[in-house]
Formats: C-alpha cells, structure tokens, sequence
C-alpha cells in the first residue's frame, strides 16, 4: 500500500514522500481512511506506530480541502484542537503538522505552559487553524478570553490514557464543554481502561475503532539485555559501557528526578556529555537538552518516564534502564525508543538485587525472559542482601522479602505496591512513582502545584481496579 491510494491529497502525500516514508504504517492505513470520512474514531495505538501522522495527514486534508472559517474579527479561525499530556509531545506534534502541512495553505501553532503567555495571546491575535496544546494552558487561555474554540471542526485527544494518568480528566471536561457539540472527534490511546472507554463514550458517537499491536507484542527489533550489578556500581557501569561500545545518543532512564540529576552529573565529571531532563527543567532547558541530543551533540539524555513520554527520536539506537521501573508497562514504554520504524535498537537494563521483582514483573508482562549477561569486574557482590526502594514519600520492596504476599497472577499484575509488602496502600501514592506522576511534571501547575483533580494521589484509574488487560491497574 502506498500514501497516494489512502486519499490524501497531493500536496500532503508529497511532504510525506519527502520524509522518505514510503509505506503506511498499520495505524496510518488504518486511521487515514476512516478520519477522512469525518467520522469519529477511537484508536489504540502507543508512540512510535506512526499515529502521530495517523491523525495529523487525513487532519490536513480535510482542512484544506473546505473553506477556511474565519472568526468575529476575520482572522483564520481554529479549526482544529489536538490536546497532547506533554508539552513534548505538543510540541513534536505541532511540528508534524508544519512538516506534514508545508505544502498547504495552513497554519498552526503550538501552546502550553512553563513559557509567557504573552508570545502565545500575539500569535493567537493573527489567527491559526490548528492549535496543538497542553490541557492547563488552553484554560488559561480560555478564561483570559484570548482563545476562541467556537469554531473548532476537529477534536483530537492524543496519549488520552496518559492524560488521564496525570490528572487531566476534569480538564479534559472542561474543554469539551467548551468546544462545538458537533465536531470530529479522534480519541488516540495506547490502552482501554475503564476510564479511557467512559471518556470515549461521552466524547465519541459510533466511533470507528482501531487498534493496532502493542509494542510489547511487536518489539522483535529490540535487543534486550540485562546486566546484574551491584547496587552501588551502576554509575561506573553505566560510564564504562558507554565508553567501551563508543555509544552516542544514549537515552538513560531513572525513576526519580534526583537521581536523574545525579547521574548527569556523575557522567559529566567523568568526560561524558549528559543533561536531565524532567519536569523541574525550565522549558528552555528541556527544549535544549532535546535539541542537542538529537543534533548528536550531547551524548547522554537522562530522563525519568514522565518526561520522556513524547520525546520522539529516530532510530535511537541505545535505551539504558538505569534503574528498572516499577511499573512494568513503563519499560515497554522506555525500550519503544529504540529500534522504531524499522531500525535496530539496543536496550540494555542495569539491574542489580533490589529491583528482582521489578524485573519479573517486567518479564510477565513482555511474556519473554530478558537475557542477563554480566560484565567482566562489574558483577554483583557475593551476598549483597536486597534493600528497599524509595519511591517519592514512601517505600516499596523491588525484591522477594514478602513474595507470599503478592497476589497470584492477575489482580493487579503481582504490582509490588498492591502485595501487602510495602505501605499497602495503593492510593497512598500513585502507582506510578511517588510524587511524580502528577501535571507538575509535564506542564506548569496553574493552581500551585495542588493536585488539578484534588486526589493525584489516588490510584491512576480512580479505584484501583484492575487495567485493561486483566492483570495491569496500569493504563498506558
Ligand atoms: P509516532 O508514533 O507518531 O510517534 O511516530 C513514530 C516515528 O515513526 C516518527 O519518528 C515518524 O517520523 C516515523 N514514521 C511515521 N510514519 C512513518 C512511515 N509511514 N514510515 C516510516 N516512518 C514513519
């Protein structure tokens, strides 16, 4: 199958053949066909399938091929609203459709928060047709009264899953209560959750559904390793393996925001270019490590999950797990960075006696055993006794010290925090990472830094039930 049999129109089909895409992905074939009937659609599709251009090309063409709309004082009215969890994610999206949309008279522009308001109301002023934004800053924006989405013909929620992860539901409700009642709309989400398919219910009418595999499914391209160490011997290893492979462009994950910023800082004393990045950089900053890193100029990303999501890197060839995470959807979520579209990718884990049943977890779900290999003067220390792991404000146990205690099989995917081995309690804190997963960490708080729904502690899908695929509570 080609671009050009999908229906697109040319000026879109040849921005695509200049991105050197020849083929439609699973999602794209799928996806083009069905927006372009103007009818609702309810996909499942996680990051790296090819979705962005999935929603953004049929978009486009449907824009272009009806007559733009103006607003009260003639200027280009927005036409089109794409709401994204992340400002990385809106801001990777929005350019998709500049690069997608070269060829056509359209414009567009890209809002959230953590940068003035007052660049975004000037550019507002001189009209756009496709606005891509974060939940809170659109808000914002609406109750200043310098946005008007009256005129909105296309409503597209992407990663919902993960907008509702950070809180964004009432959000979510209030921008549909403000948006015309007759639109398209697209519902873009990597899982179903009880929540996702009550949001889908009340936002879509007969909506197409599609889904395509999931990456846990489809990860083949993927060469997975694990390298046991010593918990104390991870930085050096990490140091020693980047050195010893000459890898560049490696994106390096850890749990906490902390160790992020210790770990840069430790391979940056040690001759290796790294920058963290997560959600208490300044958006500059943030915009800075990612151009640089995909520029090739800096050597080393370290990223928590949180600000990760969204970043969008071509064939990344090395994903290093510094620390495994706790909820195991994430490592699929990590590994899906390397290895895209096609490209080999490298995803190795540092796992040392601690993160045990993280890692069985991990395996569960993946449904594969992960091949663990050792490095040569880095294996782990002779009876090194598990300790337990700080996650934000409490303390979970990666490791068997309480396996009994875990439930068997489903219910909950053996999650460490639902076992009866830590603090219990899962709406203590969210599942994902303590304190992290909440909207401070993908775009400025507009209520400082209270929690927008009151209760981002409480487990993702509101009761902690059981997630989508039976054993998961987890959603994304
Ligand atoms: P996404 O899932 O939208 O984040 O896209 C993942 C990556 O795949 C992006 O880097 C796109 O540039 C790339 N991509 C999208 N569509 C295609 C295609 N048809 N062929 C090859 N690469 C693609």
């Amino acid at each position: 199958m080609s671009f050009d049999s999908l229906g697109l129109a040319e000026p879109l089909v040849r921005a695509v053949r200049e991105q050197g895409y020849t083929t439609p992905t699973p999602i794209q074939s799928q996806a083009i066909p069905a927006v372009l009937t103007g009818g609702d659609l309810l996909a499942g599709a996680q990051t790296g399938t090819g979705k962005t251009a999935g929603f953004t090309l049929p978009t486009l063409h449907r824009l272009a091929a009806s007559a733009p709309k103006r607003d009260a004082k003639g200027r280009p009215a927005i036409r089109a609203l794409i709401l994204t969890p992340t400002r990385e994610l809106a801001a990777q999206v929005e350019e998709s459709v500049r690069l997608y949309g070269k060829y056509l008279p359209l414009t567009s522009m890209v809002m959230f928060g953590g940068v003035g308001m007052q660049p975004q109301i000037d550019r507002l002023r001189r009209g756009v047709d496709i606005l891509v934004a974060t939940p809170g800053r659109l808000l914002d924006h609406h109750q200043q009264g310098t946005l008007d989405l009256s005129h909105v013909e296309i409503f597209i929620l992407d990663e919902a899953d993960r907008m509702l992860d950070m809180g964004f539901i009432h959000d979510i409700k209030k921008v549909l209560a403000i948006v015309p009642k007759q639109k398209q709309s697209l519902l873009f989400s990597a899982t179903f959750s009880d929540d996702i398919k009550a949001l889908a219910e009340r936002l879509l009418n007969r909506p197409q559904l599609i889904e395509v595999a999931r990456r846990n499914a489809t990860a083949e391209t993927i060469a997975q390793k694990i390298h046991p160490v010593g918990r104390e011997r991870k930085k050096e290893l990490l140091a020693h393996l980047i050195r010893q492979g000459d890898w560049h462009q490696v994106l390096v994950f850890t749990r906490m925001k902390h160790g992020a910023n210790r770990l840069a800082e430790y391979l940056n004393d040690h001759g290796i270019s790294a920058m963290a990045i997560h959600g208490n950089k300044s958006q500059g900053a943030r915009t800075k490590a990612l151009a640089d890193f995909k520029s090739g100029d800096l050597q080393v990303l370290v990223a928590t999950d949180i600000a990760a999501r969204g970043i969008d890197i071509d064939q990344l060839p090395h994903v290093v797990n510094f620390e495994l995470p706790n909820v195991p959807e994430d490592y699929v979520h990590r590994i899906g960075r390397t290895g895209r579209a096609g490209a080999e990718g490298q995803a190795v884990s540092l796992v040392c006696v601690d993160e045990e049943l993280f890692l069985r977890d991990i395996e569960k779900l993946i449904k594969r055993s992960i091949p663990k290999e050792s490095v040569p003067g880095f294996e782990p220390p002779a009876g090194e006794k598990p300790e337990p792991i700080v996650l934000g404000r409490r303390m979970t146990i990666g490791v068997g010290a309480s396996k009994g205690g875990r439930p068997a099989g489903g219910g909950g995917s053996g999650r460490p925090a639902q076992g009866g081995h830590n603090t219990g309690n899962r709406s203590a804190a969210p599942a994902g990472s303590g304190g992290q997963r909440r909207p401070a960490d993908a775009g400025a708080p507009r209520n400082g830094g209270a929690p927008r729904n009151g209760n981002s502690g409480a487990p993702r899908n509101g009761h902690g039930n059981a997630g989508p695929r039976g054993g998961g509570s987890r959603h994304h």
